[in-house]
């Protein structure tokens, strides 16, 4: 299998090594050259599989030679050990043909996690077999750097370095990222909102002198093994409500399109999903993108669901490189012009977008309603994330199943959620003195060369 990149121009990747880098180095993505495929029967016989099984199976033809099949089942038996529910990603039914799927029930409570235990122990498994140090570098709006450092905290092969914005995250978020004790965890808070925290980590990758030196690695979710590792639970779930012999609806509450980019690519490998709805909360670039065909830049809107609280959603080049037919130059194009604020996507890339995704938005009072109703109707404490997916569900029930994705645990958001429905929402007891715990964190300036500075002298090189 290998791995090309969106904007055409830089070195074909194996699996490990498109893992390993991160962002490729024309500045694109990188996607499978071809999607496997899986036939009706082989979907069929994944009902009644572990969680695990069913992750191996959907995997493995992406992975190729680099791992064999005993690591890579090893790597994820451990990632998934560690959840707090057996089913890993258990299904509750919210009403008539409207389900909910559970992805909050790993250590840091979002489901970031994954992905995040996955790659930990696929890094780990590549790094030792190379004998190679790397430093991880990752830009978070709160859910994807507490996963990363819970993933990578202790290695001894890795050094991770979590950029947040200061101010910007809820205290479980940031305690979640400055409590680790173990000193290859390094959370820095910069002055800015999540777009400059993700556009110094881009800087970065692009600079290749800092880039070699500190052997950079990304996590963040234009990784494509995350993309990879989020696939599998859009096949649990369907098979679970009768795929393949039932198509399915999704709708994933979407910031930077990684999650949704996911359940696009299950839908390319065969499993029957009739469409993907985006749902937003008011920074709603992707619903007007769908609505307008214009994807142009706003400011960042700080909303109750912070993990959502984006403009620039990177994930989504890599269904413009397929609604483009694959070619490169034309994305390249796109991304050149969205440097100056926006760009106008072409009718026939559109219609190919529209045929695979529906969109809605909800705004900041429609939130704290979906998450009273859904109490209301159910008894159920949702997020103010999967409570943006709800609301927007709503609007596209019929007759095929809705499923929608419940991606963080309500107690990472108590204040919201408090405020909507009059619940608490208590943190689950592994991590109940996460606020007694001490809290170590550096404030960085919104700059560039100060913290690649930051970073040479916390590593050494
Ligand atoms: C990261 C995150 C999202 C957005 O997912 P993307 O893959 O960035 O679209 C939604 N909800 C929560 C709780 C998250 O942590």
């Amino acid at each position: 299998m290998k791995y090309v990149s969106t904007r055409g121009q830089a070195p074909v990747l194996s699996f490990e090594e498109a893992m390993l880098t991160g962002l490729a180095r024309d500045g694109g993505l990188y996607v499978p050259e071809t999607v496997p495929t899986m036939s009706a029967d082989e979907i069929a016989g994944l009902a009644g599989l572990s969680y695990e099984e069913v992750a191996f199976k959907v995997m493995r033809p992406f992975i190729g030679e680099e791992f064999t099949d005993r690591e890579l089942e090893a790597c994820i038996r451990h990632a998934y050990a560690g959840f707090g529910h057996a089913a890993r990603a258990p299904i509750k039914q919210l009403a008539a043909n409207h389900f909910l799927l559970e992805l909050f029930h790993g250590p840091t409570l979002a489901f970031k996690d994954f992905a995040m235990q996955l790659i930990g122990h696929l890094f780990q498994t590549a790094l030792e077999k190379r004998g190679e140090k790397i430093t991880i570098v990752g830009a978070t709006s709160g859910d994807t750097g507490s996963a990363a450092i819970e993933a990578f905290r202790g290695l001894d092969n890795v050094d991770v370095f979590i950029l947040f914005p200061h101010g910007r995250v809820s205290d479980v978020q940031r305690r979640q990222m400055t409590t680790p004790v173990e000193g290859n965890v390094h959370a820095l808070a910069v002055d800015g909102d999540f777009d400059d925290c993700q556009a110094r980590l881009k800087d970065m990758f692009n600079h290749f002198e800092f880039r070699d030196a500190v052997g950079l690695a990304g996590v963040n979710s234009i990784n494509w093994a995350r993309v990879l590792a989020q696939v599998v639970y859009y096949f649990t779930s369907a098979v679970s409500l009768g795929a393949p012999h039932r198509k399915v609806s999704f709708t994933v509450p979407t910031g930077n399109f990684g999650d949704i980019f996911a359940g696009y690519i299950a839908r390319e490998m065969g499993l029957p999903i009739e469409k993907l709805v985006i749902a937003t909360n008011q920074n709603d670039i992707l619903h007007r993108t769908l609505e307008t065909g214009v994807y142009a830049k706003a400011g960042v809107t700080p909303s109750i669901s912070p993990s959502m609280d984006i403009q620039v959603s990177s994930n989504f080049e890599r269904a413009l490189f397929d609604a483009y037919g694959r070619d490169g130059a034309v994305v390249a194009k796109q991304m050149e012009d969205l440097a100056n604020g926006e760009f106008k996507i072409s009718q026939g890339a559109m219609e190919f977008l529209r045929e695979v995704f529906n969109s809605g938005r909800a705004s900041e009072d429609e939130t704290r309603a979906a998450i009273k109703d859904v109490h209301d109707e159910t008894g159920e404490v949702i997020c103010p994330h999967s409570a943006v997916g709800v609301k927007v569900a709503k609007e596209h029930l019929g007759a095929v199943p809705m499923i929608t994705l419940a991606t963080a645990h309500p107690a990472k958001f108590p204040d919201a959620v408090k405020e909507a429905c009059g619940m608490d929402a208590p943190l689950p007891g592994r991590m109940s003195d996460l606020f007694e715990r001490e809290e170590r964190v550096t404030r960085v300036p919104n700059d560039l060369t100060a913290i690649e500075t930051l970073i040479h002298n916390r590593t050494g090189r």
